[in-house]
């Protein structure tokens, strides 16, 4: 069956398009979970001029009055609103928060009450107009102007990928890197590369008679692209502008699995384009060969050029992106928060950056210094969710073997060095990585006094000041407990 004689209703399950009553229902109840979360102080603070511009792809935008309350409510709340979306609609990843009236907006003034629920809260505003204004909308989506190669910090776990995204840009569609497949967890940076690529190209070519064109979209916005093609009757226009671009950059290609329509779509593109010499660069969370529930002859091809993933960050990656973005704020972050940050927030680095830029709102706001015990206040909610669940017994097991020391000795009364220091390392590291208190980490030692545990930590972070031999080593136990 060729792809252009779906039917409404496969037509319908394959693009999941969420109505605009639909989706002014979700964001109703968007605002109601939010407000009851922050209270109501807190929501007409800051939040009540929030509107809902509309749905793009996976990404709605909402917009705010101020640069100033966009910058606030980024920081304070996106990744609140990020979740209350996902939670209502699982096929939201991003909320664009923006500077922006719309109608609605406008029509509000500030005295009247909070809009209750039900208010009319959605307007498609001037969000894009070149978008609804054009009959044959841009192939490719905006690029964030903060995804530079530049902005890009290179460290063991992404060293491979960023050489490959380096090398795309500087030779397009050269032997052995097309496609170029980047893959890794979520907020290792596949998007951030991929629109680094594009701007290296594009501002690099843009003074020569015929500059790179670059088609950047998520796999995503392809379907609901080619959807839309299909329903305006205009597949083949769709299909040449596709093909007539040079480089071609599908992001989160895993969105395509059970879109099986729409994976041949994209299957033929991406032949059409290698075999007349164009770039191809697509990201996913896995591996192509791990990607299963792809078409295996695209999966093949996929896999035919150079395909190179981003890794786990470590703390040393983390430590130099703080420094980096940290630099960028012009915001003193002292060493000792963002060793704290590093050591906490290990999932990503989009959650690192969201608690780096809440300190950094927070500082502004306030025009206080970002210092550990603000940190610890701001961040709360963020830090509580990145707690380790890691035991005292893990530690005390880890800890005990790697010094060849028997476990019973975590909870002993003997007072050999060979077997205290040990212990007091355990003590330490469960300071650290859990939040148990000071007497509940000393009942686990053998019911020792919580003065006893403050002793430890604090001598262990001595001795880890004046011997770096001995630093390393409760590092390299602490990281084996962090994986
Ligand atoms: P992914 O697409 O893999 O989910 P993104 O590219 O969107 O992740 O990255 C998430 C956020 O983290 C972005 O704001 C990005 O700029 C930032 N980021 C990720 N890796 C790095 C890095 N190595 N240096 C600087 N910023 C990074
Ligand atoms: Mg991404």
């Amino acid at each position: 069956m060729s792809s252009s004689e779906l039917t409404e209703d496969e037509l319908a399950a394959e693009s999941d398009i969420v109505s605009t009553p639909q989706l002014a229902a979700q964001w109703t109840r968007v605002r109601g979970r939010l407000q009851n979360e922050v209270g109501e102080v807190e929501y007409r603070t800051w939040l009540r001029q929030m509107t809902l511009a509309g749905l793009d792809g996976d990404e709605v935008t909402v917009l705010l009055p101020t640069r100033f309350l966009r910058d606030w409510v980024r920081g304070r709340y996106g990744d609140r609103l990020n979740a209350l979306w996902q939670a209502e609609n699982s096929a939201i990843r991003r909320v664009d928060i923006r500077v922006g009236n719309s109608a609605a907006a406008d029509s509000r003034d500030d005295e009247s009450p909070i809009p209750l629920p039900d208010a009319p809260l959605v307007s498609l505003a001037a969000v894009r107009p070149e978008e609804r204004a054009e009959p044959r909308p841009e192939l490719t989506a905006a690029l964030d102007a903060r995804f530079t190669f530049d902005a890009f910090v290179v460290g063991k776990p992404n060293e491979f990928a960023y050489a490959c995204a380096r090398r795309v840009a500087e030779q397009p569609a050269s032997q052995g890197f097309n496609p170029l497949f980047l893959y890794g967890g979520v907020g290792l940076g596949k998007t951030h590369l991929m629109h680094g690529i594009a701007w290296d190209l594009v501002t690099r070519s843009a003074a020569r008679p015929h500059p790179v064109t670059v088609a950047y979209m998520s796999a995503e916005k392809f379907m609901y692209r080619f959807i839309a093609a299909i329903r305006s009757q205009s597949t083949m226009e769709f299909k040449e502008q596709l093909r007539s671009v040079d480089v071609l950059m599908i992001d989160d290609l895993q969105f395509l699995i059970g879109k099986d329509n729409t994976q041949e779509e994209f299957f033929h593109t991406f032949n059409a384009l290698v075999d007349a010499g164009k770039q191809i660069v697509v990201s996913a969370d896995k591996s192509p060969s791990d990607l299963s529930g792809l078409e295996d002859r695209l999966r093949t091809r996929l896999g035919c050029g150079m395909v190179a993933d981003l890794h786990a960050t470590t703390f040393e990656l983390r430590i130099s992106i703080l420094e980096a973005k940290a630099q960028r704020s012009g915001v003193p972050v002292p060493a000792k928060v963002m060793e704290f940050l590093a050591h906490k927030i290990t999932s990503n680095v989009r959650e690192l950056e969201g608690a780096l830029n809440r300190l950094i709102a927070h500082a502004n706001l306030f025009g206080r210094p970002v210092t550990l015990e603000a940190t610890q206040e701001v961040l709360h909610d963020i830090l509580k969710a990145h707690d380790r669940r890691v035991t005292i017994e893990e530690i005390q097991r880890k800890v005990a073997e790697h010094y060849n020391i028997r476990l019973t000795d975590m909870s002993s009364a003997r007072r050999a060095r060979a077997v205290a220091r040990p212990r007091q390392v355990a003590m330490y590291l469960a300071k650290q990585l859990t939040s148990r208190s000071l007497p509940e980490i000393g009942r686990k030692f053998g019911n020792r006094d919580h003065t006893t545990v403050m002793h430890a930590v604090s001598r262990i972070g001595e001795l880890m000041e004046r011997d770096a031999g001995f630093a390393e080593d409760v590092e390299l136990l602490r990281r084996m407990l962090e994986s």
